[in-house]
């Protein structure tokens, strides 16, 4: 049973409005909409012993008078300073001119917030504040919630609609009670109350345990019944080949790692259903040659294969690379991309349904409904984290049940990847081709400036070619610190006025991008200023440098695959990583760039430092997104998870037995929404 967000205290059209765009529809589905984080507001210190950087709570009075200046249209500031007898700290909140007559000096107020500034000099931007008495010394509400507010709404909003439906929502348990007492779990009523409206960390943490439990159990039992569903058979059978004239063609000798993927997936095509595998390894470990080698194998077999792409930029570079290779053998490959010319694309397409095409280089052109193929047996998705699961799915319908290669250079943890893809096989390539050298990162502030310059110029002179990335494209206006794409161009071609500096970004026509790469790819430009377009698959061998701009704007994971653009030869290749940022977080991540080169290690760390949300990005995967549990904190309730759901899952298949009937329409009910997942 629904309850309309419009019968909750305070809570108008718009205002349900402003929730739905959260995709909260319901009372009942804001019950799940959990915080995002807590502030400890009971943590009180004295100023004298805070740190930079801190977040708590103070007890201080007002000893300056407020003041409220204007600084320009849409910027008020609000200053004064506080005092607890220890120290002093400068207070501003940043257009909240309604605060003035909140403030009166003399008066004590509880601040909550992070501080800045040094040991001596504190200061609080927009802190938390309630007015307290020296003897209460306290906060009323020692424990806040925080919720991820979209556009219409405040915290206050969410938190009393949130207090709201915890109040008249009738809570039904989906749980069967042994679980719940094997495991020592709360009931869900109890568990929503700590999550939302919690006295303490430990009962957020009881109640959280709950939840986290949950997800997991519904997400691994899920995962179960839809693996039991699939035993389709395959669409393109195939039989062993001599594999030999394509190794040999290649140039190289493949690694042990891209040999036994190779086998893996051949031997996969070969069984009765259709292959569903994910290769694994991190950029540089030579994923192409595996897939272009299954191709072969498929093609061989006399199917079609298709190569899907994230970007334009990678299906060009793909396809320069294997019609060389592919022409050798008489197969022919086409590029369908979203400029392809109309004419040009019919000629393509009609080869492709006539059966003359062997191998379909695309981006996600291909996924139009006018692209049709004679007999599609092999399917691969490159860099499949970028790429949706609706899209692979779609994809998928171009054939009649074909094999199905995903190449991931994200190196999720292997019980990760389980949880997530379920019933995909995994190849990973975890060697890298011999010759290869690691790529020198050091990590500097702007102050180094000089010194970056000098070494550019030093590679220049060597005669080898580097990326320059930057975070935003154009105009930093409001954020003066960040450097933006174009702005910094100009200040290079200062610099280095014999220099050809080609310039790359999302906003550029794709014949353009292809321009700007074409002109790196063939050494005409030396230096390519680059947003994160790059990010993914790009090659260029003579590439041995790349500075990026603002790191403390970049993820981890990012980071690495950007990193992983260089190196890909065998001279050695650096990376520099500039950020003035001092938070204690922002060092730290950045200073595991420049200790490691581990890709497997940098994804477990960026796990620990962002959780999974980022990793994972929301709904690609194609699976219920996890709304609290933490994929790397949570491994225990994992593992407890996981092993309940094949117990239930062995003792009851369809989950028809009464204890379990609730609990069958909720994962029913989650599962539903990706209905369109290659999982099916
Ligand atoms: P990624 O796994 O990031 O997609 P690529 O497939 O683009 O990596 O390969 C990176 C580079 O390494 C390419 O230039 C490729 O030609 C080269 N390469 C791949 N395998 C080998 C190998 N076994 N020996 C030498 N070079 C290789
Ligand atoms: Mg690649």
């Amino acid at each position: 049973m629904k309850t309309p967000l419009t019968k909750l205290k305070g809570i108008g059209a718009t205002r349900a409005a402003a929730f739905e765009r959260l995709g909260i529809t319901d009372a009942e589905s804001l019950l799940s909409y959990y915080p995002r984080s807590y502030e400890d507001h009971s943590v009180i210190k004295n100023l004298s012993e805070i740190a930079p950087y801190d977040s708590c709570s103070v007890i201080a009075s007002v000893v300056t008078t407020p003041t409220l200046s204007r600084i320009r249209k849409g910027l008020d500031i609000l200053r004064f300073t506080i005092s607890d007898g220890t120290a002093t700290c400068k207070v501003t909140y940043f257009n909240q001119p309604y605060l003035k007559n909140s403030f009166v000096k003399g008066e004590t107020y509880l601040f909550y917030g992070r501080f800045e500034g040094n040991f001596i000099n504190h200061t609080l931007t927009n802190p938390y504040f309630e007015k307290t008495d020296i003897e209460e010394e306290g906060s009323s509400q020692p424990i806040k919630p925080i919720y991820t507010v979209g556009k219409g709404l405040t915290q206050k909003a969410v938190v009393s609609a949130v207090h709201s439906a915890l109040d008249m929502c009738e809570v039904e348990e989906y749980m069967p009670s042994y679980i719940l007492d094997k495991y020592k779990l709360p009931s869900l009523k109890e568990a929503l109350d700590a999550v939302h409206r919690p006295e303490n960390m430990a009962q957020v943490k009881y109640g959280r345990s709950r939840l986290i439990f949950d997800e997991f159990l519904m997400l691994s039992l899920g995962l179960f019944m839809k693996k039991s569903q699939s035993g389709r058979s395959s669409g393109a059978p195939c039989k062993m080949v001599e594999m030999a004239p394509f190794y040999d063609s290649l140039g190289y000798d493949l690694t042990e790692a891209q040999q036994r993927s190779i086998n893996e997936g051949i031997s996969d095509m070969c069984g009765v259903s259709p292959m569903n595998r994910l290769v694994q390894g991190d950029v540089g470990s030579g994923k192409t040659a595996v897939s272009a080698a299954l191709c072969y194998f498929a093609i061989k077999n006399g199917w079609q294969s298709a190569i899907i792409a994230p970007t334009e930029i990678l299906a060009k570079q793909h396809y320069e690379k294997l019609s060389a290779l592919f022409g050798k053998f008489g197969m022919k490959v086409s590029l369908l991309t979203g400029s392809t010319k109309k004419k040009e694309r019919d000629e393509i397409l009609n080869a492709l349904k006539d059966g003359k095409t062997d191998l379909m280089i695309a981006t996600h052109a291909l996924m139009v409904e006018d692209v049709v193929f004679d007999r599609l047996g092999l399917l691969v998705c490159d860099e499949q984290h970028r790429f949706g699961v609706r899209q692979r799915a779609a994809a998928v319908q171009k054939g009649n049940s074909p094999h199905l290669l995903v190449m991931s250079a994200t190196p999720i943890p292997r019980t990760l990847a389980l949880m997530i893809y379920g019933d995909l096989e995994i190849s990973v390539i975890d060697t890298m081709p011999p010759g290869r050298r690691v790529t020198k990162t050091h990590y500097v502030s702007s102050k180094q400036r000089g010194q970056v310059n000098s070494f550019i110029r030093k590679k220049l002179n060597d005669g080898e070619q580097g990326y320059i990335v930057c975070p935003l494209v154009e105009g930093s206006d409001g954020l003066p610190e960040v450097k933006d794409a174009v702005s910094h161009r100009d200040e290079l071609k200062k610099l280095f006025p014999d220099i050809e500096i080609g310039l790359i970004h999302g906003r550029m026509k794709p014949a353009e991008k292809d321009e700007e790469m074409k002109k790196f790819v063939s050494g005409e430009s030396r230096i390519l200023i680059a947003t994160t377009v790059i990010e993914v698959g790009v090659d260029v061998k003579n590439a041995t440098f790349m500075i990026i701009e603002n790191a403390e704007r970049f993820g981890l994971s990012q980071l690495h695959q950007l990193r992983g653009r260089v190196g890909r030869g065998n001279k050695q290749s650096y990376c520099i990583i500039v950020s003035d940022h001092e938070a204690p977080d922002t060092v730290e991540r950045l200073k595991v760039l420049e200790s490691t080169a581990d890709g497997f290690e940098i994804a477990k760390k960026d796990l620990e430092l962002r959780g999974p949300g980022d990793f994972f990005g929301s709904r690609q995967h194609g699976l219920p997104t996890l709304r609290i549990a933490d994929m790397a904190g949570d491994t225990v309730t994992l593992h407890a998870a996981q092993e309940t759901a094949r117990e239930i899952y062995r003792s009851d298949p369809d989950l028809e037995k009464k204890e379990h009937k609730i609990l069958k329409t909720k994962i029913q009910e989650l599962f539903s929404v990706d209905k369109a997942s290659i999982l099916n």
